[in-house]
């Protein structure tokens, strides 16, 4: 069995004026997250833990928040990056376990949406992603809506070779 794990996590911050991107789900509320991509942290957490699963560095490793063609680049498109790379290494993403931890705005009713679309972009199984949410109760800066974090937890198998 050549089966190995890995994990990641984001965090980016909530600010006004900037869309709300999870999962590859646009989501409708009056904050968006900040950052030089779409910010999608969820995918983030899921991109670093594909990458550490197969020891290849990190998401700011390949894809640089100083380049000029990540600029607002869809998270998805960094998603299917990270897995082309992985199964280039003779590896195939397997399972993937998420949790998005954000006070508002509900995350709920967007997990099937997530979990279709990030089946689709790596190329598995939905019954492969499973999306949770939390809320921190308040507390810190997910409870104080400062902002929203996300952790993944992916196992990933090697290629038997021929
Ligand atoms: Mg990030």
């Amino acid at each position: 069995m050549n089966i190995r794990v890995g994990f990641g996590y984001d965090v980016h911050r909530l600010v006004a004026g900037r869309e709300l991107w999870l999962g590859g789900v646009r989501i409708e509320h009056e904050l968006g997250l900040l950052g030089h991509s779409d910010a999608d942290v969820l995918i983030h957490a899921l991109c670093d833990a594909l990458l550490g699963a197969a020891n290849l560095h990190d998401i700011g490793y390949h894809f640089p928040d100083t380049a000029a063609e990540y600029k607002g680049i869809d998270s998805k498109v960094l998603l299917r990056e990270t897995v082309r790379l992985l199964r280039e290494h003779g590896y195939e993403p397997g399972n993937a376990d998420c949790t998005i931890c954000a006070e508002r705005p509900k995350i709920n009713p967007h997990v099937d949406a997530m979990r279709a679309c990030l089946a689709k972009v790596m190329g598995v199984d939905e019954d492969c992603i499973s999306i949770k949410a939390t809320t921190t109760e308040r507390l810190g800066f997910t409870g104080r809506e400062e902002g929203i974090a996300a952790y993944a937890t992916v196992l990933i198998e090697r290629r038997a070779s021929s």
